[in-house]
């Protein structure tokens, strides 16, 4: 709401504008122009995942505007038609989840939903897991989410940090490296499982099994620096018995096997 103005003042307004009438218009648009493009430069700084969406974008001043499009509705080129590849799949930080993709899903002992296509190995695997001894039968605790999901599961957490003091970028920082960005989980693409097991044995025996069954140990804790993600012992992800062989013994996480993979083509 603007102030009214006295009677001098609007009779200065109004010589004012008869004597400049297309410099108030320019001097408004400059002044809208200026503040729009402060503003976008602040949003960018106080959200860091429009700067991963960025960074892949050439600089220039239409790019806020591609970053802030991509974080509402992510998106990812890569193609996923080729049914062979479907299990190499890769979402992280900087590669969001396909637009509109829809796994079939089938539920799980416990209540929670997996692409059916890994349903049967991911069974072997927990049968398997079993003859460890575990006081507690190993559970999947965490399997496809929803984006409303995610998103829920992502703002609680920065809620947390902004609880013990952080400031929003902190937060969102200290965030993403427990619970990914909505529309950059492997758990939008059902895929990925969170395993629960009473003991940290399992998540040893998990190490060094898994992979016969075609899931990997997605984040090591020697691998952060190329996942973006902490240590997650309990987040495991299907890529298939061939595919999860080779990064067991190699000791690769999956985006070092796909771009090895992508250098021998
Ligand atoms: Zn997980």
């Amino acid at each position: 709401m603007l102030p009214v103005p006295n009677e001098g003042h609007r009779r200065r307004q109004k010589q004012r504008r008869r004597r400049f009438p297309w410099g108030s218009i320019a001097t408004v648009i400059l002044v809208v122009a200026v503040c729009v493009y402060a503003f976008t430069l602040f949003g960018d700084k106080e959200s860091p995942e429009n700067s991963q969406v960025n960074d892949t974008t050439t600089q220039g001043p239409d790019d806020v505007q591609v970053g802030l499009l991509d974080e509402s509705s992510p998106q990812n080129t890569q193609t996923v038609n080729d049914d062979t590849d479907w299990n190499l799949l890769l979402v992280n930080y900087e590669n969001a989840i396909p637009e509109n993709y829809e796994p079939k899903l089938v539920e799980v002992p416990g209540g929670e939903k997996v692409d059916e296509r890994i349903y049967d190995p991911l069974m072997e695997m927990l049968e398997a897991a079993k003859e460890g001894n575990w006081d507690q039968l190993p559970m999947v605790v965490s399997g496809y989410r929803t984006q409303k999901k995610q998103q829920q599961l992502y703002d609680d957490k920065v809620a947390g940090y902004r609880k013990e003091g952080n400031s929003q970028s902190e937060a969102e920082e200290l965030a993403k490296q427990w619970v990914s960005v909505p529309g950059y989980s492997e758990h939008q693409i059902g895929l990925a499982v969170d395993i629960n097991g009473a003991t940290y044995d399992l998540y040893f025996w998990l190490q060094e099994n898994s992979y016969k069954y075609g899931f990997i140990f997605r984040y090591p804790g020697d691998k952060t620096d190329i996942t973006g993600v902490a240590e997650e012992v309990w987040h495991y992800r299907y890529v298939g018995v061939e595919a999860a062989t080779e990064m067991y013994e190699k000791g690769l996480c999956l985006e070092e096997y796909l771009a090895e993979r992508q250098a021998e083509q």
